[in-house]
């Protein structure tokens, strides 16, 4: 499953965010980071090059041209002509010699594609598809902000390289933007971090050193005190996992706070007799006395 498939809903509903690892790469490398953490662009020379012209942006750049839309002179393993597009990954599919496995049309109730039809290996998945359908289909507008899929599996069609500048504006313009708000920029993180540290500092400052308080109180103290300093070193921890852990270190300190109110208010009447009852507690030892 694709980091993108209904990334919208997923980085509103999941929290905190994904932790697999991010699917997107590029003929240079795999992103690397956590599905939630916005992608790093790749900044290599840009690899689109042809006998026709060559792109000399980065990587991660719109392309400065459009994939070529020449027929590939190649040769298949067989001998007879690759049926791909000029400068991308060659089809393996002969008509001639291997008409069994050649693709059929899904839009044509699986009718073989004729002569003339160019067709794309899909980078994602081993589909073979017309690239008329498949440009028009990967073009088309639709309403969710979403990765398209393959036209016959349904995999999310992000590394096939035709379509690059189709993803990376997604990426750009839609996908990382809603990553960063829910994993925040370094600088935010960075803030939170301190300012949650600082909090936990106090919280076991008053409420443990003093022993005021009990035991499974202070375990909780002290596993959020090391989960937040844990954090200090580590990149990786979204802004929304960290206010989570604040909300709760929040909570902590309310509960603190009451409970050392209730043991003064109790403390008074703890000293006195056991029954609770402060007037007849101290009466009883003079009332003896006095027989
Ligand atoms: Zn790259
Ligand atoms: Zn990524
Ligand atoms: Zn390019
Ligand atoms: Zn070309
Ligand atoms: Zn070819
Ligand atoms: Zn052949
Ligand atoms: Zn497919």
């Amino acid at each position: 499953m694709s980091p993108f498939a209904g990334v919208r809903s997923r980085a509103a509903k999941c929290a905190p965010p994904c932790p697999k690892p991010c699917e997107v790469k590029c003929q240079h490398s795999q992103c690397g980071r956590l599905c939630g953490a916005p992608c790093v662009p790749c900044k290599e020379p840009c690899v689109r090059r042809c006998r026709h012209s060559c792109c000399r942006r980065i990587c991660s750049a719109e392309c400065a041209r459009a994939p070529c839309e020449q027929p590939c002179r190649k040769l298949q393993p067989c001998g007879h002509p690759c049926r791909g597009l000029c400068g991308e990954p060659c089809p393996r599919a002969c008509r001639i010699c291997d008409p069994e496995h050649f693709p059929t049309n899904p839009f044509m109730l699986g009718d073989p594609y004729d002569d003339d039809d160019r067709l794309v290996q899909l980078q994602d998945c081993p589909h073979i598809v017309d690239v008329r359908n498949l440009d028009s289909h990967m073009k088309s507008e639709e309403e969710e902000v979403q990765i398209k899929k393959c036209l016959v599996c349904r995999t999310p069609i992000i590394n096939t390289y035709r379509y690059k500048n189709v993803v990376n504006k997604l990426l750009k313009n839609d996908i990382n933007p809603i990553k960063e708000k829910v994993y925040g920029t370094i600088k935010q993180r960075r803030k939170k971090k301190v300012e949650m540290l600082e909090t936990a500092k106090k919280l076991v400052a008053t409420y443990i050193t003093t022993g005021k308080s009990n035991n499974e109180f202070n375990n909780a103290c002290f596993i959020i005190f090391n989960i937040i300093k844990s954090y200090q070193k580590k990149d990786g921890v979204s802004l929304l996992q960290l206010e989570m852990h604040d909300v709760y270190l929040n909570t902590l300190d309310i509960i603190g706070n009451y409970y050392m109110k209730y043991k003064m208010a109790k403390g008074p009447f703890e000293a006195l007799d056991w029954t609770g009852d402060p007037a007849r507690g101290a009466r009883a030892p003079r009332h003896q006395k006095t027989v």
